[in-house]
């Protein structure tokens, strides 16, 4: 216990099935040698009120994604919107136009402290996308150590991610995306991706514009920094 936060003490201890009930049987209602084979494949690290996970859960309805948030009361909120969303969604006729492909079902989100426990829910290699959107920028110097993104961290983020597997930042703070870019070029795991190659990629655009920080700045007509990076593979 770490504040009242909990996590598991190791991902194999982990149990999903009240995150998505669909996709996890209860071990005690679950056949004899049945496993469930489906896994968290997406994280939202530090994703506020969720505004990302419910753009993208109906786009990738096969895909299960995890919001990760530290503050209790915006974990409740974003809880509660899946839940009121999942609700609506199993009550609409399946004909209906507003009907989402696969109901939600594929999202939720844990209150956890991810500077500190992304291990404990993620094995090696389990996440093939993991997101920074207007993660808080910590200015002052002897603060950057409070940054989501530190040369210590990001050895975690590439145990977890999968070769192939992409890292997004995205940013209204030029110092704070200077800072992100630098550690993650100088970190031999993480390979840039250039913006072109992400033009019109619909997920970055999700992750530049569906939440609520990003929508805050568009109001504001704030500028947006963005960078992505690739999980290399493993050296042999
Ligand atoms: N990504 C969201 C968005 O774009 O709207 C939220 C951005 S907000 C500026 C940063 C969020 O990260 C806050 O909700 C904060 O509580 C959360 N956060 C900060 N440190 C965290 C940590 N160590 N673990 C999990 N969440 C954290």
């Amino acid at each position: 216990v770490d504040h009242e936060l909990d996590y598991p003490k190791s991902p194999a201890e982990m149990d999903w099935s009240l995150h998505y009930p669909q996709y996890f049987a209860l071990p005690d209602t679950q056949p004899e040698g049945a496993q469930n084979t489906k896994k968290v494949e997406w994280a939202d690290v530090g994703c506020g009120f969720g505004g990302l996970l419910m753009a993208l859960a109906p786009m990738f309805p096969d895909t299960l994604m995890l919001g990760m948030e530290i503050r209790m009361s915006v974990t409740k909120y974003v809880t509660d919107r899946i839940a009121a969303t999942r609700q609506v969604q199993s009550l609409l006729p399946s004909e209906s136009t507003e009907k989402q492909q696969g109901g939600y079902q594929n999202v939720s989100v844990i209150r956890a402290n991810s500077m500190k426990h992304m291990p404990n829910f993620f094995e090696k290699g389990q996440l093939s996308k993991i997101f920074f959107l207007f993660p808080d920028p910590h200015f002052k110097n002897r603060k950057h150590k409070a940054r989501i993104i530190t040369p210590g961290l990001l050895a975690e983020y590439a145990y977890i991610l999968r070769p192939g597997g992409i890292l997004y930042t995205v940013t209204d703070v030029k110092d704070l995306h200077e800072w992100m870019a630098y550690h993650l070029n100088n970190h031999p795991l993480f390979i840039p991706i250039p913006n072109e190659e992400l033009e019109g990629d619909a997920i970055l655009e999700a992750a530049r514009t569906s939440t609520e920080e990003g929508k805050k700045v568009e109001r504001n007509k704030g500028d947006k920094w963005v960078a992505c990076f690739r999980r290399a593979d493993n050296p042999e």
